[in-house]
């Protein structure tokens, strides 16, 4: 069987779960009475994401006070009050995420567009929604192979072993989730002058913003975690092409350069 579970984050932070676990568990709740060891499950993120962002297989169901260490998770729910009403489960579902996509085609709009009624408000099976589920699929599939297209092109001059290829994919794919990660911690506003390109631009304008690392990515070596909330923030065009000038051959930091915006802001007022 093949399920679409929605996750409101405002109530439990999933993708902060599955940056530190690879499973989670979903309480088993009357809609999922029929899941089972081995069905697929799509989970679709609401806002400020609006789209199917995993593709989970339950790898088994487990009863709470026999397996489930249901404290394991408790620093991923909002508020007390959600996390103890999850508490009061029975049984729960063991599910393990297998892929993270990032695309446009999972929005709402597009899965409204084939065959999905509204925004799923609970868990749903797919199996009597065929042309959805195949475009769920399918567009799960675009995704992976663009990834992988886009990796082998940007290595095209090294030769690669499947296995860094395969490291060089997750890399990649941390990097997304990293950008998408920041934009839901700090908002798409320019962190230096404030810009905000659907005030300006309207509907084309929403929701674009470049990210900026803080600390170069060139100055790292090798491997290393980026942090969303301290490693990146979101500016404009202008400040982000700003932050890669240099004075005196440094580059202007982001205090700097706000307080530059600042002081020539005031200067023209008077
Ligand atoms: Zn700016
Ligand atoms: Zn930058």
């Amino acid at each position: 069987m093949v399920w679409i579970i929605p996750c409101n984050l405002k109530k439990y932070d999933l993708i902060r779960a599955f940056e530190n676990y690879d499973f989670i568990y979903w309480h088993k709740s009357k809609q999922l009475a029929k899941s089972q060891p081995g069905d697929i499950v799509y989970i679709y993120c609401g806002q400020p994401y609006q789209k199917i962002v995993y593709r989970c297989k339950i790898e088994k169901i487990v009863k709470r006070d026999v397996e489930l260490d249901v404290d394991f998770d408790k620093a991923f729910w909002k508020n007390e009050r959600d996390y103890i009403l999850n508490k009061k489960y029975e049984e729960f579902l063991k599910i393990k995420q297998v892929d993270w996509v990032n695309t446009e085609s999972l929005k709402l709009n597009y899965l409204i567009d084939n065959g999905l009624k509204k925004a799923p408000q609970g868990p749903m099976k797919l199996e009597n929604k065929p042309k959805l589920l195949d475009y769920i699929k399918r567009s799960v599939n675009e995704y992976k192979n663009k990834i992988y297209r886009e990796t082998e092109m940007n290595e095209v001059t090294k030769l690669l072993e499947g296995k860094e290829m395969e490291q060089l994919i997750l890399r990649r794919e941390r990097n997304i989730k990293a950008r998408d990660r920041a934009i839901e911690l700090h908002g798409v506003s320019c962190s230096v002058c404030g810009v905000n390109f659907e005030d300006i631009y309207g509907e084309l304008g929403k929701n674009f913003i470049e990210i900026h690392h803080i600390k170069p990515i060139s100055n790292q070596k090798g491997e290393y975690e980026i942090n969303p909330e301290k490693d990146l923030i979101p500016v404009c065009s202008n400040c982000h092409s700003m932050l890669h000038r240099q004075i005196n051959g440094e580059n202007v930091s982001v205090e700097k350069l706000k307080e530059i915006v600042l002081e020539r802001k005031n200067r023209r007022k008077l």
